[in-house]
This record gives structure tokens, sequence and C-alpha cells, in this order.
């Protein structure tokens, strides 16, 4: 059973899902985002998901940029949804790589992407009700950590999606859906709580539906 308190999430990669992959994105004025996504955020918060953003930024591993920038970039991210009046709820990442330059940062962790650190993190600091919550990502490897955790995983083809969905026989997870981009995903996600909704708050109009 669900508990009643915990909150849905959706889980959203960064760059390729959100914004243009534009490989170590760390300068403000190479922040292209996407068409739709403030009104799809707006949409998903409107119907009472959390959306929380979660990223590999190794690029701080590597010695080219530092966490600094990463903060100035969601600063922008945060100034572009309030033109569309929402936000990102939280923001986590990763800032390791195990070959990385910078010694504090240059480590196997247990939170880059795909492994389930800053996932499990969420779930415990938003307390976050993993089984009715998604996660959106351009690569499998953003989605096997919270499949892991019980969470459905949609793919979408910006960014690296359709070189990944090219390699679907090697796929060792399988998503729920896979979308065009991140906007057209969320009818979905919507359209799936409101069966769930359905089910919950009137099993009259299913019973009739037997007729
Ligand atoms: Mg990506
Ligand atoms: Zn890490």
């Amino acid at each position: 059973m669900s508990h009643p308190l915990k909150k849905r999430a959706v889980f959203l990669d960064r760059d390729g899902t959100i914004n243009r992959e534009t490989g170590y994105l760390h300068r403000v004025e190479d922040l292209h985002m996407f068409p739709g996504v403030g009104e799809a955020i707006r949409r998903l918060r409107d119907a009472g998901y959390l959306v929380v953003v979660v990223s590999n930024q190794s690029g701080i591993a590597r010695g080219m940029f530092g966490i600094g920038e990463v903060n100035e970039i969601h600063d922008a991210i945060n100034s572009h949804l309030e033109k569309f009046g929402t936000k990102v709820d939280a923001y986590y990442f990763c800032p390791h790589h195990p070959q990385g330059k910078i010694p504090e940062y240059s480590m196997d962790c247990d939170c880059r992407k795909p492994k389930s650190g800053m996932f499990l993190q969420a779930e415990k600091e938003l307390n976050i009700d993993m089984k009715r919550s998604f996660a959106v990502g351009d690569r499998i490897r953003d989605l096997e950590g919270p499949v892991s955790l019980g969470v459905r995983g949609i793919l979408v083809l910006t960014g690296y999606g359709t070189e990944e969905f090219q390699q679907r026989e090697e796929w060792q997870i399988e998503p729920v859906g896979v979308f065009r981009d991140f906007p057209s995903s969320v009818t979905f996600i919507l359209a799936e709580k409101n069966k769930k909704a359905l089910k919950i708050f009137n099993p009259y109009r299913l019973k009739r539906r037997n007729f």
C-alpha cells in the first residue's frame, strides 16, 4: 500500500531531455531549453507531481567547470520556468567521475547514473512514492537506477535518444514508453494518473463498463 502522505514525482534528466545536449554544458549562453518544457512541467506540478531534475555532471571531476557553474545553469532554468509560472522542485547532480582530474571528485561513487544514489536520496528527502512516479531521460542509464527502485521509465528521442533507441536490443530494462520528446510524454503520464484515480474513486463507473 502507498503511504497517503507520500508524493508522486517525475524525475527528469537534464541535458538532452529538457534542454539541448551541447556536451558538458556550463555556460548560461549555451543553455537552450526545448520548446514546450515550461508548459509540460507546469502541467505535471498542477497535477500534484514533484518535478526533480537528476543529472550527471562529471565535468566537475574532470576539471572543466565547478559547482558554481552548475548552480548558475539551474538558476537560468528556473528563470526560464518562471515565465511559465512554474519551477523545478529540486535538483540533484553527481559531480564525480572515477577517472577525474580533481582529486576530491575522482571516485567510483554511488550517485553517478546508472547508479541509484541520487534517486534514493530524493526519495528520502522529498518523501516520494517511487511506485507512483516516473523517470524521463534520453539515455537508458537515466532510467536504470529509478526503474530498479520501482519507478516507471520513459525514454525520449531528443538528445542521445535516437541512438539509444537503435540499440534497444541491448537494453537491460524496459521503459513503459518511448516518446518523441518530454512534453509529448506528459499526456501519457497524466492519463495514467487519471486511470488510477478512476479505479480508486469511481468504482461505480468501472462496474458499469462491464454491462
Ligand atoms: Mg541526457
Ligand atoms: Zn557521484
